[in-house]
């Protein structure tokens, strides 16, 4: 049962993603009054975006679905309604949906004025199977330590 709170924006740019994802621009910030993005990222089931870091950091609130989290070198984690993630800025991560299920967060990125994100290589199925297969912490609101 889906609960989407926003309607799904326009394709993902494919060269940052691997599946099907839609990007909805909430709020672009586009004279840069406060120096923060806001948008509505659906992801289909098996989508994910690649490796990534973003220079001012990221906070995503999960609306719907069921999806992974992970940063590098860490165990991922799973995602589900109301779970809220920090991001550090320029810490590598990546984020999407279960294998069997689709997955929408709201996505804010403060600080835009420090630069876009750098995109690196995609999460091969390798590894997503691995973090799909075995996330090891599941989040409820609010109860992630920064
Ligand atoms: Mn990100």
């Amino acid at each position: 049962m889906s609960d989407q709170l926003f309607p799904k924006g326009e394709p993902a740019a494919p060269d940052w993603f691997t599946g099907a994802a839609f990007v909805n621009m909430l709020f672009p910030d586009s004279s840069g009054l406060l120096d923060c993005q806001v948008y509505d990222v659906v992801f289909e089931p098996g989508a994910r975006n690649k490796w990534h870091s973003h220079p001012g950091g990221q906070i995503l609130l999960v609306t719907d679905g069921v999806g992974y989290y992970q940063e590098k070198g860490q165990p991922s984690k799973r995602l589900i309604k109301g779970d809220i993630v920090p991001i550090p800025p320029n810490v590598t991560h990546w984020h999407g949906a279960a294998p069997d299920n689709s997955f929408t967060h709201i996505g804010i990125s403060p600080n835009t004025s420090k630069g876009a994100a750098a995109w690196f290589d995609e999460v091969n199925d390798e590894q997503y199977s691995q973090a799909t297969g075995e996330a090891a912490i599941i989040l409820t609101a609010g109860n992630w330590q920064l």
